[in-house]
């Protein structure tokens, strides 16, 4: 795993979080393994692909865009199935809005 591009999605996911009043869950290793999924995607379509979802095509689905994060469940109305954005209404969710790269590291291992 490239850290320049877990290091973007991180980025990404906290000003996402701060911008759409959402939250990252209270179980921390569901926010690290959706962004490496998300890095790793990135990586290698060029594109933040949901890693939540199974795709029979993944470069049509790129190319789509509605699965490309922020997908457009979340765009429109907040829906994020993997858990990396919860509304402060969701039973999951924490309080932060933060995540640094040295937990990420720790929670992923790497
Ligand atoms: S469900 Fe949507 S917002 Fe959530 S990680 Fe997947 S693409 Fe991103």
């Amino acid at each position: 795993m490239a850290v320049e591009i877990l290091e973007a999605m991180r980025q990404f996911a906290e000003s996402y979080a701060k911008r759409t009043n959402t939250f990252f869950c209270s179980d921390r290793t569901v926010t690290a393994f959706v962004l490496e999924g998300l890095a790793k995607n990135k990586k290698d379509l060029g594109s933040p692909l949901c890693p939540c979802r199974y795709y029979d095509n993944k470069e049509e689905e790129v190319v789509s865009s509605y699965w490309n994060c922020p997908c457009l469940p979340m765009r429109e109305r907040k829906q994020c199935h993997c858990m990396l954005f919860l509304t402060p209404d969701n039973n999951y969710t924490s309080i932060s809005q933060e995540i640094s790269l040295e937990e990420l590291k720790t929670l992923l291992d790497t």
